[in-house]
């Protein structure tokens, strides 16, 4: 951002995933704030916080996302299946993709990053189905 002077040398993104109740946010807090709180709220969507660690000398920016998980319904994965365009080489089967994909419950889609077929419509129904899920 143009209003905040960047001094830190990396970003780091730090993800944090995992059952419902295990403690995430609460790591979070812990870390980034020094607070715990007894009973907290399930985590809606994502947050996150930043933090500043020093290693060796070089200051690291870690930004750590909090997120509600697998376990909650707000959560929408999608398993990609990408370089359609390489015929030849295809090592997965549309079928077998699918009954993955099924049995994990995600959403499926093929697509080639090379022709752009399937790619808008990869982060659309990802977006139409968070969409879905908040309206
Ligand atoms: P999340 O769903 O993974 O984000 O879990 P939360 O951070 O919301 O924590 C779920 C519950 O476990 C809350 O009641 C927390 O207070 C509690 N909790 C989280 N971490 C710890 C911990 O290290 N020790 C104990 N005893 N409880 C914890
Ligand atoms: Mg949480």
């Amino acid at each position: 951002c143009s209003e905040e002077e960047q001094t830190e040398d990396y970003l780091f993104k730090i993800v944090l995933i995992g059952d419902s109740a295990v403690g995430k946010s609460n790591l979070l807090a812990r870390f980034a704030r020094d607070e715990f709180y007894p009973n907290s709220k399930s985590t809606i969507g994502v947050e996150f916080q930043t933090q500043k660690i020093d290693i060796n000398g070089k200051e690291i920016k870690a930004q750590i996302w909090d997120t509600a998980a697998h376990s909650d319904m707000n959560v929408v994965t999608i398993l990609v299946g990408n370089k359609t365009d390489l015929k030849d080489a295809r090592e997965v089967t549309t079928a077998e993709g699918k009954s993955l994909a099924e049995a994990q419950g995600l959403f499926f889609i093929e697509t080639s990053a090379l022709d752009s077929s399937n790619v808008s419509s990869a982060f659309r129904t990802v977006v139409e189905e968070i969409y879905h899920i908040l309206s």
